[in-house]
């Protein structure tokens, strides 16, 4: 046996450490809910490599967790037969972040203590939770497939630095022991720790295991105790949530579960739960946050949707399973189809999991629909539009869940009584995932050419007659007028600019309503879109604006006689303007400002140009 090697956390850890241990905490128990979370990731590992390597599985075959105390030691136990850890990974995945999500976190510290511990409670740290509760942590780990020998021993107090042994271990698996703190006393107390499991980790696929506990009468005058059995017996369900029937399952466990899936702390804002059925059988699980998450724009960041093959985790890559539009949804596929043993390299390829991708895209696509309809049916009766009845609100389910039954070859369930949601929480729903997704959502114009329309008629923009993110194409068309032939729209850094643009001039006077589009995607999107359902979609600062009938006669016959009044003023300023402009002409747009830029026909919009020149284009 080596000697006890100290090594030194990354600054990072120490950082975190110093605030676990030094904040109040007002969500201790969820170091319970990460300690066991990385018990289960540690079997799903071993299953994962156990498929081309079944000699891994030893001579312990079922997998599961072990959660223990001892009372007298004040220490509790959580331990898997999973996959493990060698000496070098014990090193490398404890005295270090690696994950994303913790760095992320880390970012977001502000120095104040309250506050950070308000966030770390909402975030989790992994492993390092464990220090909330004890002043010392002993992992012992032997990898799977590594001799007896080669087990390790890793130590510490928390403070700056941790401890390594070699150790003999003959149990594959990991067993972290917490030397709890004088004021966690309740996780010694079998009753509280399955409570917990319970809230927590019900829908862990493994088995959760405690010992059983008998009442003994006190000898020689002692006070009687609680004993244990050596029997162990499960604590928790044990079944993957996603695998159990739809009314098994609370509105609770739902949320629930989305929270240890995505690392949010908010309730998802909808779901979907469904068995697909047809030549490509899966189930999928889909989340809708409520709130984007930090990593919205980074297009490195880990996948939301998480691939299962027969229960067993497959791989999270984002854009097999999902395209990039949809990268916010998050949520579980577990298909019976897919063979276990091919690389993920060739699953990525696999017609299969096209297959999945497509179903899955279009099943959140309905569920916005479905949100967005339930919206609008809110809206219309409060505008009187619709009776609903006694005018009593009907309270749904929070939150919605949005599709039921299971449903073959993933049609969209026919029209869902929509007035029954109206009036409530549900109302808002749509406009609360528009506010943090429509962004994101509008990149599918140009990405998924096969679902576009839909994508369209999920698009909401501000216009001259509302500055609420509101109106959608469907909307503005139903309130065009006589006459009109096109569906207008003005793109802007703001929805100030938007409005008092000298383009939108003539519109005003005709009354005719802008789109008013300020998000950044918004020019790029909209190359993508040349009509929709049929009516052509015309920026007001392209070209020269043709109103159509729109226009009057007479108006138009003025313009064509100012225009040859002024010819040589034109040819003037052509000629002045030569190296800046293409062409200088006179215009019927404007009513206030006596002239405007606008851009050829087909060309880059200012807006446009402007961004490219600031990328450096
Ligand atoms: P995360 O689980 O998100 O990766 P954690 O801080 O919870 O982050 O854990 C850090 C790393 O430590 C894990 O990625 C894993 O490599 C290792 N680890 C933690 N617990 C176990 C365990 N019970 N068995 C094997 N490895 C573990
Ligand atoms: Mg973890």
């Amino acid at each position: 046996m080596t000697a006890t090697t100290k090594l030194p956390f990354q600054a990072e850890v120490a950082q975190l450490l110093h605030l676990v241990t030094h904040s109040l905490y007002s969500n201790k128990e969820i170091f319970l809910r990460e300690l066991i979370s990385n018990a289960s990731d540690a079997c799903d590992k071993l299953r994962f490599e156990g498929i081309d390597n079944p000699a891994l599985y030893e001579d312990a075959p079922s997998l599961e967790v072990r959660v223990s105390f001892d009372k007298k030691a004040r220490t509790l136990t959580i331990a898997d037969n999973g996959i493990g850890l060698s000496k070098q990974e014990a090193i490398d995945n404890l005295g270090t972040i690696a994950k994303s999500g913790t760095k992320d976190f880390m970012s977001k510290l502000s120095g104040d203590q309250k506050a950070d511990a308000q966030l770390i409670g909402q975030f989790g740290v992994g492993f390092y939770s464990g220090f909330i509760v004890a002043d010392r942590i002993t992992v012992e780990s032997r990898r799977a497939g590594l001799p007896a020998d080669q087990g390790v021993r890793w130590a510490s107090g928390g403070a700056g630095d941790f401890e390594v042994d070699d150790i003999e271990r003959a149990q594959r698996g990991t067993s972290v022991t917490l030397h709890l703190r004088d004021d966690a006393d309740e996780y010694l107390n079998a009753w509280k720790l399955k409570q917990v499991i319970g809230k927590y980790s019900d829908h862990i696929s493994l088995p959760i295991l405690m010992e059983k506990e008998e009442w003994k009468e006190g000898e020689n005058d002692q006070p009687g105790d609680m004993v244990k059995t050596g029997e162990w017996e499960p604590v928790n369900k044990a079944s993957a949530l996603w695998t159990r029937p739809k009314k098994d399952i609370s509105a609770e466990q739902y949320a629930e579960f989305y929270k240890t899936i995505s690392h949010d702390y908010e309730d998802p804002l909808a779901w979907s739960h469904n068995r697909v059925e047809g030549s490509t059988e899966y189930t999928q699980l889909l989340y809708i946050p409520a709130k984007a998450p930090m990593d919205l724009w980074n297009r490195e960041k880990t996948a939301g949707v998480k691939l299962y093959v027969k229960r067993v985790f497959i791989m999270d890559d984002a854009e097999a399973l999902m395209p990039g539009y949809l990268r916010f949804v998050k949520g579980v596929i577990d298909s019976a189809d897919l063979p276990l043993n091919v690389s993920r390299e060739l699953l990525q390829e696999s017609r299969d999991v096209k297959a999945i991708r497509e179903g899955s895209t279009k099943r959140v696509l309905s569920m916005l629909e479905d949100l967005a309809k339930k919206q609008k049916a809110a809206a219309d009766s409060a505008a009187g539009k619709i009776d609903v009845g006694s005018g009593e609100s009907v309270p749904a389910p929070e939150p919605t869940e949005v599709t039921d039954v299971v449903d073959k070859n993933d049609a969209v369930p026919a029209a869902e009584a929509a007035a029954e949601f109206a009036g409530d929480e549900d109302a808002g729903k749509y406009a609360k995932f528009y506010a943090e997704f429509g962004a994101v959502l509008k990149e599918g114009l140009g990405e998924d050419f096969g679902n576009r329309e839909r994508i369209a008629k999920l698009l909401r923009f501000a216009s001259t007659t509302t500055d609420t993110v509101s109106v959608g194409f469907a909307d503005y068309k139903a309130r065009m007028k006589e006459g009109q032939e096109a569906i207008y729209y003005i793109t802007a850094d703001s929805l100030a600019a938007a409005k008092n643009s000298p383009q939108l001039e003539l519109f005003k006077k005709k009354g005719i309503e802008v789109l008013l589009m300020t998000d950044r995607v918004d020019e790029w999107a909209l190359n993508y879109l040349q009509d929709f359902d049929g009516t052509p979609l015309q920026s007001v600062a392209k070209g020269a604006v043709d109103l159509g009938t729109l226009q009057d006669e007479a108006e138009k016959k003025a313009a064509e006689e100012a225009a040859e009044t002024f010819k040589p003023v034109l040819e003037k300023l052509k000629e002045a303007l030569k190296a800046k402009a293409q062409d200088v002409r006179v215009t019927t747009r404007l009513v206030d400002s006596p002239a405007c830029l606008v851009v050829q026909d087909g060309g880059m919009s200012t807006q446009l140009a402007r961004m490219l020149k600031q990328a450096g284009q």
